[in-house]
């Protein structure tokens, strides 16, 4: 067995954890023992030697196998699983000394998990992969639990939005390559990105003789799928799990945000890390797994396209004014079961009885949502919802089927047996009686033989080993070997002996056949009945989405009603005008009525403003609402204000300034300034760039001149919509020389020396900075603010006879952001300007080499 587990752990390899199946455990050994038993805290044995060293050992019970394994992919750990792949009988017959074949059946990754209890079933879990050809990148990615499968073209400049967007669980890319961000990664050799490999191996899995058909792919794409479809063969083995033909998803189909942006909105999770918290927490009233996921995924990536936003739009617009229908609805909806995961977990052949119990539960549940909308009466209707309800069922045929077979609630073990209804197969419903009959037989039989014995306490029991027995104290066991030859004898343990009889075994065969023919018989129909649904699988999951959508919809018209949001304006216009915007996430952990709600409107007269305020007044609470709003909208929801026009906006950048981490201040500010260069770098006419304190990470001279030019950057070259809040009033100077530069503070009011924060935003600037009465609310000592004041004014006097920390900036030319660039003509300077080093392959980059040297 020793040879045998070597062969299996070589094929596994080192960076695998190998669960090697002997009887009811999984047992690891070695290695694979010391570390699993570290990171499980369990008991590490010790079991043989090998080459004269004893062999370290630990083993899970294979029935709560899953429990562990969720425990070691948490941390990071991938494991093989080999499996018996004969029974010891079988093993026998082929006379191999009784050591059962095993194989590996799965390497069990975090971005292919199927499990229920493996999985958080309110998010996707992606696998995606990352791959180069022909001078261009792409990613392609699929939820395994759900089926979705899904390539895009991606420039190495936004690679990691788009990873940041997908959140992947686990990304596989070639080895040797470097890429930002942390990851879980899966290096694969490089004949898995062959693209013509991942051709083939495309045409094969989805029977097409092109790709043409499935759209116009970039080779790089190609490659990436085939990548990720090798790691699936190479991973699932045979049970390649059911993937939808992959989809394109075009970049400019959503809002880019970069992972900095999210992370400063807290779009998906709190700075700390936490889901609660996040504007997708807040905004999930959803009642549905699936529809969580939904949510999700949309607010991860807001659309551009004003039809398809105002298609979403209509939806909710249609449950929010049909408050009934909505309620009805997602009473219903919360019935309906997680139909994407049970098909996912089917057709990767790890379905349980029960899985086909949800499927039947949710299509039945489906056909009855269908029938309701169809009848009610919505405002519009809504030509999306009639796409949508053309999409579910009718199921009759399969629910019909699974009604008949299934008991009403199977269980998660398909080799226990007991889910197949009686009724449904005549041969199944005969042995299953025979056993029953057989087993009341054994219970008279005891009341016989203890009437024929004398002895009382005479017991007819079961078990693993030795099957049925008859067990009688040790007193009596003389007397019953004595009485006749009924009883034979068979063990003799301290406390009891026990017997068998000709009798006995005989009704034990039966039942032993009995249950072996009954459990043979549901294991087909259980087969059967896992191929009928598989052969419906597209529908389903065409239901299964439909039902998504709809509750992402109803959900959000609920909470529209609820707390008073409005259907927005989007389309192609410049515009960004807010009525009473309000925080979402903030308002909702206030008290109803205490968020002021301010206004905004980014014209184009007017497309950059500078607010200004003391600390704590509510600067960032106000970049940030119109931020979420913005994503709000174009994701499809209504929005907390009382009015809302928004041009579309193709990206979003929101920069938080370094916070003045002392032990780490440089770097942190470098980071500030990377981010920075990257909005002006990437950020268009069409964007929202919010900045919140840039350049507070340094000094103040250097701050206040950084986040000057800056300023001027977005003012004069990009022309973005921008909202930038700053301390440094001095940077208000800047507003007669920018046209386009609002000013605008939030007011504050010093009343008998304490300040007052009334969150209002107003035209102008804030005439002072506060800093010491924040301080004094702060609850800093009263004799250190009275120093403190001292040192003010004694600065404030040297400032007014200087002109202060602003003072010369009058004399800088005007528009020094805008060089002019006009005599830069030359073709050399002009090849360069439109080169990208980012996203050049090391082949273009010679190629351009001898370019630029033939136009010198
Ligand atoms: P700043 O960025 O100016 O330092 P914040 O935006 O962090 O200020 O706001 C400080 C606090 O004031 C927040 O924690 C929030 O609770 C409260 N606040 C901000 N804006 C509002 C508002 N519009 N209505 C009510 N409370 C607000």
């Amino acid at each position: 067995m020793m040879e045998q587990f070597l062969s299996i752990k070589a094929e596994a390899g080192d960076d695998a954890l190998l669960f090697f199946r002997m009887g009811d455990f999984f047992e690891l050994f070695f290695d694979d023992a010391v570390r699993a038993a570290a990171a499980l805290d369990i008991a590490l044995t010790k079991r043989g030697q090998h080459e004269g060293r004893e062999i370290p050992m630990c083993g899970v019970p294979a029935h709560s196998a899953e429990g562990y394994l969720a425990r070691l992919i948490a941390k990071g750990f991938r494991v093989a699983i080999a499996d018996q792949v004969e029974s010891p009988a079988e093993a026998r017959k082929r006379g191999s000394k009784s050591v059962v074949k095993r194989e590996i059946v799965r390497v069990v990754t975090p971005g292919t998990l199927t499990e229920e209890s493996l999985l958080d079933a309110r998010s996707a879990n992606y696998l995606a992969a990352y791959a180069e050809a022909a001078g261009e990148a792409a990613l392609a990615w699929c939820d395994m639990s759900a089926g979705g499968f899904h390539t895009a073209p991606v420039t190495a400049a936004a690679l990691p939005a788009e990873l940041a967007r997908l959140n992947p669980a686990e990304l596989i890319l070639r080895e040797g390559t470097e890429i930002a961000g942390n990851w879980p990664l899966s290096p694969l050799p490089k004949p898995n990105f062959d693209s013509s490999r991942g051709e083939a191996a495309l045409k094969a899995r989805f029977e097409i003789g092109a790709l043409d058909g499935l759209g116009d792919f970039t080779r790089a794409e190609i490659a990436a799928a085939g990548a990720l479809l090798a790691y699936l063969e190479a991973t699932q083995m045979a049970a390649v799990p059911r993937l939808r033909a992959p989809q394109r998803q075009l970049p400019g189909g959503f809002m880019r945000i970069d992972a900095a942006t999210r992370g400063s909105l807290e779009l998906s999770r709190t700075a700390k890390g936490t889901r609660a918290g996040s504007l997708t927490a807040c905004l999930d009233a959803t009642v549905t797994a699936p529809g969580a996921r939904q949510l999700s995924a949309d607010l991860a990536a807001p659309l551009t396209d004003a039809t398809e936003i105002a298609a979403r739009l209509d939806l909710v617009a249609a449950f929010h004014a049909g408050g009934e229908v909505r309620e009805r609805l997602r009473t219903a909806l919360k019935e309906v079961p997680d139909l994407e995961r049970a098909l996912g977990r089917i057709a990767a052949g790890r379905g349980h009885p029960r899985d086909l119990g949800l499927i039947r539960d949710g299509l039945t549940r489906a056909d009855q949502i269908r029938a309701h909308l169809k009848r009610a009466t919505l405002m519009g209707p809504p030509p999306m919802l009639a796409d949508l309800l053309a999409t579910i069922g009718p199921h009759g045929e399969l629910t019909g089927l699974l009604h008949a077979a299934l008991v009403p609630e199977p269980g998660m073990n398909a080799n226990e047996g007991g889910f197949i209804a009686e009724g449904y197969d005549h041969t199944l419903d005969e042995h299953r009686s025979l056993a029953k009959d057989a087993r009341r037989h054994i219970a008279a039989l005891e009341a016989e033989y203890r009437a024929q014995t004398g002895v009382e306490k005479l017991r007819i029991k079961h078990n693993n080993v030795l099957g049925y027995f008859i067990e009688v104290a040790p007193k009596h066991a003389d007397g019953m070997m004595a009485a006749d030859s009924t009883f034979a004898h068979r063990q003799t343990l301290a406390n009891a002996v026990r017997f068998n009889s000709e009798q006995l075994a005989g009704l034990a065969t039966r039942i032993a056949q009995a249950q072996g023919q009954a459990l043979a018989l549901e294991a087909k129909h259980f087969a059967d009945l896992n191929a009928a649904v598989l052969t419906h699988a597209e529908s389903i999951e065409a239901t299964a989405s439909a039902l998504a959508r709809i509750d992402v919809s109803a959900a959000l018209s609920e909470l529209a009603a609820q707390r008073g949001w409005v259907r927005p304006a989007v389309d192609d216009s410049h515009a960004f005008t807010i009525t009473r915007g309000r925080h979402p996430v903030v308002e909702a952990a206030m008290k109803s009525g205490q968020f002021v709600a301010n206004d905004c409107a980014l014209e184009r007269d007017g497309f950059v403003w500078l607010v200004t305020g003391p600390n704590m007044a509510g600067k960032s609470t106000f970049l940030r609402q119109n931020a979420l709003i913005a994503v709000m909208a174009q994701a499809g929801s209504f929005v907390p204000a009382d009015a809302a026009h928004i041009g579309v906006i193709d990206r979003l950048f929101s920069r938080v300034g370094a916070s003045d981490n002392l032990a780490e201040g440089r770097s942190t500010f470098m980071v500030e300034m990377v981010e920075t260069a990257a909005i002006l770098n990437q950020a268009t006419d069409r964007s929202l760039v919010i900045l919140d304190e840039v350049g507070r990470g340094t000094s103040t001279y250097d701050g206040l001149s950084i986040a000057w030019a800056v300023l001027e950057a977005v003012h004069d070259g990009l022309r973005a919509r921008c909202l930038f809040a700053s301390h440094y009033h001095e940077l208000t100077a800047l507003e007669p020389r920018l046209d386009a530069l609002r000013l605008a503070t939030v007011r504050v009011r010093e009343w008998k020396g304490d300040l007052v924060f009334l969150h209002e935003v107003t035209e102008g600037a804030a005439d002072k900075s506060y800093g010491l009465a924040v301080a004094r609310l702060a609850g800093l000592p009263g004799d250190t603010t009275a120093r403190a004041a001292e040192v003010l004014a004694a600065l404030e006097d040297t400032r007014d006879a200087t002109g202060g920390i602003a003072a010369g900036l009058t004399e800088l030319p005007l528009f020094a952001a805008a060089e002019p660039r006009a005599e830069v003509k030359d073709a050399l300077r002009e090849k360069l300007a439109d080169t990208r080093p980012d996203e050049l392959s090391p082949r273009a980059a010679l190629d351009l080499i001898y370019e630029l040297k033939r136009l010198a």
